[in-house]
C-alpha cells in the first residue's frame, strides 16, 4: 500500500509510462484529450476515459526561462519551462539539451524523463529533436 494521495500515484504512473517510451493521455468518448490522472473528462464531464498513444512530437507552444525557482530545482537553474502542444493535450515541463536563451516557440521536442539536478527527482523533460 502507498499512502501518496491518489493524484500523485497517477502522476507517478504517467512518468512511469513516459519512461518507458509509452506516453498516453486520456481521451473522452467525446474525444477531448487529458492528462492522466483523471477520472472526469475537463471539458465535458464523461467519466469513459480510455488511456491513448500520446504523439511522439510535440510543438512548444510557450516557454518561460526560470531564474528563481523553487527549492526542487535550486540547483537546475537557470532553466526553461516549456508548454507543449501534443495535439489532443498540453503538457508542461522543463527544456533540456540547449541553451534556455535559446528555446522558441514553435520548436519541435519528443518527452523524456530526467533527474533534477537537486536532488534527483523525476522529472518530465523535452528534447530538442
Ligand atoms: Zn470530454
Amino acid at each position: 500500500m502507498s499512502d501518496e494521495p491518489a493524484r500523485d500515484a497517477g502522476y507517478a504512473d504517467f512518468l512511469d509510462a513516459v519512461e518507458d517510451e509509452t506516453p498516453y493521455y486520456l481521451e473522452c468518448s467525446n474525444g477531448h484529450g487529458s492528462l492522466p490522472p483523471r477520472h472526469v473528462c475537463p471539458d465535458c464531464g464523461d467519466s469513459e476515459l480510455s488511456e491513448t498513444e500520446l504523439p511522439e512530437f510535440g510543438t512548444i507552444q510557450a516557454h518561460n526561462v526560470v531564474h528563481v525557482p523553487t527549492p526542487r530545482f535550486q540547483e537546475d537553474t537557470p532553466y526553461a519551462t516549456a508548454i507543449v502542444d501534443f495535439g489532443p493535450v498540453s503538457v508542461t515541463g522543463q527544456v533540456r539539451g540547449m541553451e534556455p536563451q535559446a528555446v522558441e516557440n514553435g520548436l519541435e521536442v519528443t518527452m523524456d524523463i530526467d533527474r533534477t539536478e537537486t536532488d534527483e527527482d523525476r522529472v518530465l523533460v523535452f528534447d530538442v529533436s
